[in-house]
């Protein structure tokens, strides 16, 4: 899960990270209201959405009166940053930048732990610096065994050569920074830029927070801050409906029983040319109400025209599934899409001889569906 700029500030500064004073406004007249209120030039104002490179696409702007924020205010609401349209902006007191820095900290499967990363050459070319000059990155991992101490800091701090009048806020912003990635279960949380100001203290200018969704059940606070409105509106739907679905951007509809076999699945229809349009896992169960919701969400993606149901009966029996896919076509009359069906497992004679008079293309292997899928798909593109 992903939050807004303004969020992880807040959400960094319980954590003793400094942060610019601001305030969010969804509409002009709001925004002029926060001016008054900071009431400090320069000022700056920023989309919040949850996407990065928001300043290369004019979505941060400074201002040096109220009648300048109310104009970016205007300009930045309603803008489309990458596909999605700007509701909400932050204003802050502007900052004095000296110089920008990159620091972050992601979860690595790789070692089993949260590894910190910095980078003296902050700003909005971090991932290019990260191709082009990779030794200008430092990785330092954290030992789960003894989590951080004074000295990672000090490394980090000498790494980046953090003027000695920073010092302090530093070492409190990689504390903070830190602090809150484990106490939120965080996937990866960044400052960038984290700025030296020209009376050399240190800021976070900008923060970024990922939270591991798996673990979201223990920290309520972490999920009430979630911003339906930037989602794909058909992951909320099927976040709602207890599927789980990942939107992706092909043509092939996988519906799938089992989050490793729809892995799998994706990789076959991959593997033989096509483009899955989703991951979707419909569980174990695979009543016919599931698969009804499934179905339906499915082809709400416009780009759909196909689908894949890879089936594999192994709790679950597969006469069971075909009963509810039998059901679930009944409760949705002018279903039209083209159908191919892998079932293999339990009973998976049983449900074949059930489907064979309908127009569900059945086929015999996983490797052979998926063919057959992409054959389809392909045509009828
Ligand atoms: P991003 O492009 O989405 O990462 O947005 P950032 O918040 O990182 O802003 C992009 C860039 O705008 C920063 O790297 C800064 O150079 C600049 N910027 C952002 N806030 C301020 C500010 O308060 N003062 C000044 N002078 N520049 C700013
Ligand atoms: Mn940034």
């Amino acid at each position: 899960m992903k939050i807004h700029e303004y969020q992880a500030k807040q959400l960094l500064a319980k954590y003793g990270v400094p942060t610019p004073k601001g305030k969010v406004a969804t509409t002009v007249e709001e925004a002029k209201a926060v001016s008054r209120e900071i009431d400090s030039f320069p000022m700056v104002v920023k989309a919040q959405v949850h996407v990065g490179g928001r300043g290369k696409a004019g979505g941060v702007k400074l201002a040096q009166s109220h009648e300048e924020v109310a104009e970016h205010a205007a300009a930045i609401l309603g803008m489309d940053i990458k596909g999605i349209t700007v509701r909400k902006v932050l204003i802050e007191p502007g900052i004095d930048i000296q110089q920008e820095i990159y620091l972050g900290v992601i979860l690595d499967r790789a070692t089993q732990r949260p590894v910190i990363m910095a980078c003296a050459e902050g700003g909005v070319e971090i991932e290019e610096l990260a191709k082009t000059k990779p030794d200008a990155i430092l990785k330092l991992g954290i030992p789960p065994t003894y989590g951080l101490r004074p000295h990672h800091i000090n490394e980090v701090a000498t790494f980046l050569k953090i003027p000695k009048s920073a010092l302090a806020d530093f070492r409190a912003i990689l504390k903070g920074l830190i602090e809150a990635f484990y106490a939120t279960d965080g996937s990866l949380a960044e400052i960038n830029p984290l700025v030296i100001t020209g009376s050399g203290h240190a800021i976070a200018c900008d923060a970024k927070f990922n939270f591991d969704d798996n673990a979201l059940y223990k920290h309520p606070e972490v999920s009430e801050m979630r911003d339906d409105g930037e989602e794909e509106p058909l992951e909320v739907e099927a976040r709602e409906k207890g599927i789980n679905y990942v939107k992706l951007d092909g043509k092939i509809g996988c519906i799938v029983n089992g989050a490793g076999l729809a892995m799998g699945t994706m990789d076959i229809v991959k593997h033989y040319g096509g483009e899955p349009a989703n991951f979707l896992d419909i569980g174990g169960g695979a009543k016919s109400e599931q698969v009804a919701q499934a179905l339906q969400l499915i082809t709400s993606d416009p780009n759909v025209n196909t689908i894949f149901f890879n089936i594999f009966g192994g709790i679950v029996r597969c006469d069971l599934v075909a009963e509810g896919i039998l059901t679930a076509l009944k409760t949705l009359p002018d279903f039209n899409y083209p159908i191919v069906i892998r079932l293999s497992g339990t009973n998976d004679e049983k449900a074949r001889e059930m489907l064979k008079d309908t127009d569900l293309i059945i086929a015999p292997t996983m490797s052979e569906g998926a063919q057959k899928a992409v054959e389809i798909s392909h045509r009828a593109a």
